[in-house]
């Protein structure tokens, strides 16, 4: 089992590239930090979020609930800081969930696609994967490999 996180909306952006790496990952929109907490308590999530008054809470304080509290503005150094605080593999899971819904993505075969990607990505994708709940098509195509490249490369230098 992965770490799964709730994001608060203060650093959004994360959202994304976490669901990339495939950890499971819910944005929450709200404005109740304790809505967040209640959620984050109840699914075992870790907070991430830059509101220092988390952090002087009973439940952060006393260790019952893990919050990385994000430092930097930029996108790329809020994820260099989380993978390194929690010590995350890069490769975890790619292209196993959807980035729309965090739903698990189940695997399709390419009979099952056929009339559902566009030709060229036909020709020359042979692995498919499907959201139960949007019904999107994913592949392991250049936006997912251009992505993970982007990640590997901030996390050396
Ligand atoms: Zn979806």
């Amino acid at each position: 089992m992965g770490i799964k996180f709730i994001v608060d909306n203060n650093v959004g952006k994360l959202v994304k590239w976490l669901r990339i790496m495939g950890y499971d990952t819910l944005f929450f929109g709200g404005s109740s930090d304790s809505g967040m907490i209640a959620i984050a308590l109840n699914e075992d999530r870790v907070i991430l979020t830059r509101d220092t008054q988390i952090m002087k809470r009973r439940v952060v304080t006393s260790g019952r609930l893990k919050v990385v509290l994000i430092k930097s503005d930029e996108p790329e150094q809020q994820m260099h800081q989380v993978i390194t605080a929690l010590n995350m593999d890069c490769e975890y899971g790619p292209c196993t969930i959807c980035l729309e819904c965090n739903q698990p993505l189940m695997e399709r075969s390419k009979q099952q696609v056929k009339d559902r990607v566009p030709p060229y990505v036909f020709q020359t994708q042979n692995q498919y994967m499907e959201c139960p709940a949007c019904h999107r098509i994913y592949w392991r195509g250049t936006h997912w490999q251009a992505m993970t490249k982007k990640m590997k490369n901030f996390m050396k230098g």
